[in-house]
């Protein structure tokens, strides 16, 4: 009897560590050591605090103790001396004009469309350049902590392939103007272009994906004719 004892004795002590291991929960990132600010209602700020990361969800947030009591990951990032924050959102881009960048500065803003920027796009803007651009844009983007961005362009499919490609978030809008564009040369086309991309990106981002622009050119539409 003394011998079974012991056996289950043994036992216990060989699966104890499982058994505590079994009670975490996996999960495929965990951050820690940072400070987090995790502007909820209150803006909780948590110092030596920890986030449990499962594919592109937060699944809990709390301190070091708290999170790696209830969780376990195989990839971990020490977040130590650091501030970890939510995604920023750039509201305003025309994400492809990280390639015009510097042609010309400190003007105003008709002047500098005109002398300069509406030439250079239509000499310049292919689905190629804007893709080359969109891609130096979320790089940068990326880099500055920028997870979500609001953008009007042309060829705005090509950017919503490049953005999805990049895993960032777009509210993105093909931009309708009233002289030929570089995608399409008439209001007509561009309309078509602009109904095509709204049906395609339905869902796909944010609700107004693929809305933006066509919906505030309405607007303005409306408020020219109100002011004529
Ligand atoms: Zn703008």
């Amino acid at each position: 009897m003394e011998k079974l004892n012991n056996l289950f004795f043994v036992s216990i002590l060989l699966f104890l560590p499982q058994l505590i291991f079994a009670q975490k929960q996996a999960v495929d990132l965990i951050i820690r050591n940072g400070t987090v600010v995790t502007m909820n209602a209150p803006k909780t700020v948590i110092e030596n605090g920890a986030i449990a990361v499962r594919k592109s969800e937060i699944v809990a947030v709390g301190t070091v103790a708290e999170i790696t009591q209830k969780f376990s990951s195989t990839q971990t990032i020490d977040a130590g001396g650091k501030v970890v924050i939510p995604g920023l959102i750039n509201t305003h881009t025309h994400i492809p004009m990280t390639l015009f960048r510097g042609i010309a500065d400190d003007l105003d803003l008709q002047e500098w469309l005109q002398k300069y920027i509406f030439p250079a796009e239509a000499k310049n803007v292919t689905e190629d350049f804007v893709r080359v651009g969109t891609r130096l844009g979320l790089a940068e983007m990326i880099r500055g902590g920028t997870t979500t961005y609001c953008d009007m362009y042309y060829f705005e499919d090509a950017i919503a392939d490049e953005t999805s490609k990049a895993g960032v978030r777009g509210v993105l809008g093909e931009t309708l103007i009233d002289f030929p564009a570089p995608d399409n040369k008439t209001f007509a086309d561009a309309k078509i272009y602009a109904e095509k991309f709204v049906k395609k990106m339905a869902g796909k981002f944010f609700d107004c994906s693929g809305d933006c622009a066509p919906r505030a050119l309405h607007l303005f539409g409306k408020l020219a004719l109100l002011n004529r």
